[in-house]
């Protein structure tokens, strides 16, 4: 199995392992997760030197907090831990600080602990840019004087107003998703040249696509247009071909990334620590790659609408299935 590689994370002098456990999952956002499975991956994880842990109250509406807490129990200090706040369901934002405040207190209680490291507004682009700048980033900065957390950062989808926000306030990291693997790569055209410029950690997560760069394919949720997961579904069966996975290649193409300190991938499976793990240190068979970025050339880089319409970056298309939909078949699949 390779070694763990770690990288420092922009100013902060964390020293993150290159692959991040993305902890989505654990809430169930892919589909139903044996809780025992579950305990051991965040295990595995640790065995092999992963050090950063990614978790939100959205995950599973507080799933996913709940179970990391209880899995790194007594681990606590082996750990980079980070959560976020201001969304909490697929329609339910609040920016202000009021709730950024609550918020952190009900996070660290279900992560059983009394800080986190990384303390990151969820998903930027469903908050008004002004006042995520003069309230939501502020009410931040205090809780790091209070030292209940140690940096702060945002996340989104939409790489406009993620760039806007990171010109203008003091922030830690960027953590963008879906916009730099195989299928999309525009992270490095519109947030790559800002986050260097400034010294910013770049976090970039869902290297996978949110499953679209597996061979299981997308979940039903999935925002993306078909074609997408059509041509994905190609390219898998190349990789298969040439005795290797569209997952292993995406992961190899993510983790290439020189700016990138941490990719973040969604783990509940043992299996999937493993074989994400081994890839570290490996590099892409140049061929198939470039077959397969030529298979994809047709649907790159397509994004969708997600958030403010004011926020929207150029070009970004309708989404698929609508929020509603999701969150329907979510409380179906954990029952609450
Ligand atoms: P992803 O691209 O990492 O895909 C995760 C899916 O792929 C899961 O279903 C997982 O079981 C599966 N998988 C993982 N490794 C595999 C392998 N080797 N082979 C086959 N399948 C494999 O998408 P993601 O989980 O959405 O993103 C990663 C993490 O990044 C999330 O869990 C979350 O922590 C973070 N994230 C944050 C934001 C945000 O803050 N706005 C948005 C998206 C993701």
């Amino acid at each position: 199995m390779a070694e763990m590689i770690y990288k420092t994370l922009g100013k902060t002098g964390l020293k993150v392992s290159v692959i991040g456990f993305g902890a989505s999952p654990l809430g169930a956002e892919f589909g139903r997760v044996d809780p025992e499975e579950a305990r051991r991956t965040v295990d595995r994880a640790l065995d092999f030197g992963i050090n950063y842990f990614d978790v939100a109250p959205y995950y599973g509406r507080t799933l996913a907090e709940s179970r990391l807490g209880e899995f790194l129990e007594g681990k606590r200090h082996r750990v980079i831990l980070t959560s976020k706040a201001c969304r909490y369901d697929v329609a339910d934002f609040d920016f202000s600080a009021r709730r950024v405040m609550r918020s952190l207190e009900e996070s660290l209680k279900r992560l059983r602990t009394d800080h986190v490291d990384l303390y990151q507004i969820h998903d930027v682009e469903y908050g008004r840019i002004d006042q995520v700048l003069t309230e939501t980033i502020p009410a931040m900065v205090r809780l790091k004087e209070q030292g209940k957390v140690r940096f702060v950062g945002i996340t989104g989808y939409p790489l406009t107003p993620l760039r806007k926000i990171a010109e203008s306030a003091d922030i830690d990291t960027i953590l963008t998703y879906c916009r730099y693997n195989l299928m999309d790569t525009t992270m490095d055209d519109i947030l790559t040249p800002v986050a260097r410029q400034k010294g910013i950690g770049l976090i970039n997560a869902s290297p996978l696509h949110m499953r679209v760069l597996t061979d299981k394919g997308a979940p039903a949720w999935h925002p993306a247009p078909k074609p997408v997961f059509e041509v994905a579904r190609e390219a898998a069966r190349l990789c298969r071909e040439h005795d290797t996975t569209i997952s292993n290649l995406a992961m190899q193409f993510a983790l290439a990334h020189k700016d990138v300190a941490v990719t973040l991938v969604g783990m509940s499976k043992v299996h999937h620590v493993e074989a994400n793990v081994r890839i570290v240190g490996t590099k892409a068979d140049p061929e198939l790659l470039a077959k397969v970025l030529e298979m994809i050339k047709p649907v790159a880089n397509i994004c969708w609408k997600e958030g403010l319409a004011e926020n929207d970056d150029p070009g970004a298309v309708d989404k698929r299935t609508l929020g509603m939909e999701r969150s329907e078949e979510i409380k179906k699949k954990t029952g609450k």
